[in-house]
């Protein structure tokens, strides 16, 4: 089984005072329980983006014989909290926890990268399954987008503030599929096709990683 995580959710922008509300981030702190997330130039949400994407990827998995569990039911509700869909691995007996994101960064950068929690709060183990995870999807993503020009390293990056990782107890990745702000990655995050052709290269690097 796996968990997709579609960031965001339709309905965040109309319910600040749910979404702003603090949630632990793993780490002691707190975070705002989620967001709206970015959209491209022209209007097209992350939302809508990671919702499109997640059902495609899901598609795949289960003509694979993979079982899916979304966090999410629909591209119109609220939330749920990143805390909540970062516990979502454990709850179910996930073999990996994947989210799916869209970045909002300066015009200029452009590609894909997936992220890791670090320093590591689940363990040695998970750690490094974590590592496999986001290495077998960079692979298979290199094959329709470039990974990123702006941030990370060869496609992977790590970072302490997530707590939709920080609170996984099962192999987990962010992926940030593209820079919605990009003209390039916005024009192929807009089409379906594109996403099609992402979601074919998620899925395949997810069943890499479960070895089938
Ligand atoms: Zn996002």
């Amino acid at each position: 089984m796996v968990v997709l995580d579609p960031g965001h959710n339709g309905g965040n922008a109309a319910h600040p005072s749910i979404i702003n509300a603090p949630v632990p981030d793993g780490r002691g702190g707190t975070k705002a329980c989620n967001t709206t997330g970015t959209a491209t130039n022209a209007g097209y949400p992350e939302h809508a983006f990671t919702w499109d994407v997640a059902l495609r990827t899901r598609a795949r998995l289960e003509a694979a014989g993979v079982r899916v569990v979304l966090t999410r039911p629909d591209d119109v509700g609220v939330g749920p909290c990143v805390d909540v869909r970062g516990r979502s691995g454990g709850r179910v007996g996930a073999a990996a926890f994947v989210g799916i994101h869209g970045d909002g960064a300066a015009a200029s950068g452009r590609g894909f990268h997936v992220i890791t929690s670090s320093p590591p709060l689940a363990g040695t183990a998970m750690a490094t399954a974590s590592s496999a995870l986001a290495r077998a999807v960079r692979d298979a993503m290199t094959a329709v987008e470039p990974v990123s020009n702006y941030l990370g390293s060869d496609g992977l990056d790590q970072r302490s503030d997530l707590a939709g990782l920080n609170l996984s107890t099962v192999p987990a990745i962010y992926i940030e599929c593209g820079n919605m702000r990009n003209a390039t990655d916005a024009a192929w995050m807009s089409s379906a096709a594109g996403r099609d052709a992402a979601a074919a290269r998620l899925a395949a690097g997810i069943l890499r990683f479960l070895g089938r």
